[in-house]
């Protein structure tokens, strides 16, 4: 049973990292066990690059649209002022 200090969260299986069962990968606290298998182990970092990338994108898209509804929002309230 895991026990001590909680060092961090294994970004390979989401659980905690505790000090007595700890190895340093790429300046990252992960379990050795989860170090073990390294093929998997480039995949599943492969695979949350890919998914941050999507997410940045995503972010990218949303900024856009709502820098669209807000001119939108300024054209209108223009609009009424003069009206007014
Ligand atoms: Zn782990």
């Amino acid at each position: 049973m895991a026990s001590g200090c909680i060092l961090d969260t294994c970004w390979v299986c989401d659980d905690l990292v505790w000090e007595d069962d700890w190895i340093l990968y790429n300046e990252q606290f992960i379990h050795p066990a989860c170090a073990e298998n390294k093929t998997q182990l480039m995949k599943d970092k492969a695979s949350r690059l890919h998914y941050e990338d999507e997410m940045t994108e995503d972010l990218q898209m949303l900024k856009r649209m709502l820098g669209s509804c807000q001119k939108e929002i300024e054209r209108l309230e223009n609009l009424i002022k003069r009206r007014a």
